[in-house]
């Protein structure tokens, strides 16, 4: 019978839960907002399969594929609601015009992430854009197994532990089943994120029953610099920086087990991955790379991811060496460490502390920073940029 005495070492992919023959194992959130499985001791019959699908404890793993690819969708709408150059889209739409689906997170009415089934190309849209929240998979394993069963043909995309959990639940590999894995810096919590959603809709003055899209990686200021973004019915709010994105970004919230993943560590279950290509302008000289709109960084795993990347239509792409880009972009391979504020973050936010509040404390910003915070937009407008880097490098 699973169970988790240490946090650190279970991933919340739910493939127990949905293995169990039984149905005695269910997801619940602990108190900082995860999901871990509890089993219903007195139902239990022991047979002990939902240790065996747990991909936290198994070693059966691909390596990761050394030929990795720059891709850039053609469709422009397409590449700026996607985080990076819209890869993702492109492998999806592929599987629809086949008769397949695509299983993707998207953003509920209640704003709480979870992972959907999409079976028409105009609702790819929402599977679009990383959200910084881990997704809610729900019944997503059992349907999508009772779909391969069916010969119907599917596209898992989740976080490398989501699609570990997957490929342990379904046991075998399915022909039609393509898997793609987003590289995952971490998942954060379910409930800072409904909190910290809550305090921005006070002090914006924002409905949340208005709401109709929220974009954690809006791009109208950047890909690089991108910016949060909510909209309404009536008008969209951006936001250069949030006490949510500022905590995200410090690693403050992030599921214990992102601070020690034991699937990217190891290799990939999927066949294939996409990131954003950091690191692009420095590896190629192609001028189409830097017009800081996104570009992605896809790596096939397995002969099918292969096939389906090559075969990829209405992009520009490009094939690199996978080992040149992976040097810009750590959080592909390597777990972030835990850092020192998130004891304190979240002894805070137990204590009923605002989001803003506990980040402010947990990841205090510095004097410079705080200087360079406040005049940056004015020095931005006057055309005066970058002074204090060069300030900074100067008394470094
Ligand atoms: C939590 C998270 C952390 C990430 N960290 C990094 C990183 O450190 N470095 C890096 O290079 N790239 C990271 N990425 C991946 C990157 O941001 C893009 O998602 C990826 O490059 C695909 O971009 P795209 O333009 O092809 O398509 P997009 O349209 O941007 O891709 C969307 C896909 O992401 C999936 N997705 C979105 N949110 C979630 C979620 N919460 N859980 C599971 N799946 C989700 C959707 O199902 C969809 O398939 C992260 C993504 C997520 C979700």
């Amino acid at each position: 019978m699973i169970k988790i005495d240490d946090k650190s070492r279970c991933c919340g992919c739910g493939a127990c839960a949905a293995a169990c023959p039984i149905s005695c194992i269910v997801m619940r959130e602990d108190t900082e907002g995860f999901a871990y499985p509890e089993a219903d001791a007195a139902r239990c019959t022991g047979c002990g399969l939902c240790e065996r699908v747990c991909p936290f404890l198994a070693t059966e793993i691909h390596p990761r594929g050394k030929e990795g690819f720059l891709v850039i969708n053609d469709n422009a709408g397409e590449r700026e609601a996607s985080s990076s150059g819209g890869a993702f889209s492109i492998l999806a739409r592929a599987a629809i015009s086949e008769g397949g689906s695509v299983w993707g997170a998207a953003t509920d009415r209640a704003c709480h992430i979870r992972h959907i089934e999409v079976r028409h190309a105009e609702e790819l849209a929402a599977l679009r854009g990383s959200k910084y929240v881990e997704s809610c998979l729900d019944e997503s394993f059992r349907r999508i197994k009772e779909r391969l069963q069916a010969g119907r043909r599917v596209v898992f995309s989740g976080t490398p532990c989501q699609v570990a959990g997957l490929r342990r639940y379904l046991g075998k590999p399915y022909r039609e089943l393509l898997l793609i894995e987003t590289a995952c810096h971490g998942v954060a919590s379910r409930r800072v994120w409904q909190q910290s959603l809550s305090e921005l809709c006070d002090t914006k003055h924002i409905d949340r029953s208005e709401i109709t899209a929220i974009s954690f990686r809006d791009k109208s200021t950047g890909w690089k610099h991108y910016s949060f973004a909510v909209t309404t019915t009536h008008r969209k709010y951006t936001m250069r920086q949030t006490a949510y994105l500022r905590g995200y970004g410090n690693n403050l919230f992030l599921r214990p087990s992102c601070y020690r993943c034991r699937v990217k560590a190891a290799g990939s279950y999927a066949d294939v991955t996409l990131a954003d290509a950091w690191g692009v302008e420095e590896e190629s000289s192609n001028a189409c790379y830097r017009d800081d709109r996104g570009v992605s960084f896809v790596i096939p795993h397995t002969e099918k991811g292969r096939a389906a990347v090559t075969e990829m239509k209405e992009c520009h792409i490009e094939a690199i060496e996978a080992g040149k880009m992976l040097a810009h972009n750590p959080c592909i391979t390597q777990s972030v460490t835990e850092p020192k504020g998130r004891a304190r973050f979240f002894e805070l936010f137990l204590a009923g502390h605002t989001v803003d509040r506990c980040v402010a404390s947990a990841a205090p910003i510095s004097l410079p920073k705080r200087i360079e915070q406040l005049l940056t937009p004015a020095l931005r407008a006057l055309g005066i940029k970058g002074f204090t880097n060069r300030w900074r490098r100067k008394k470094e």
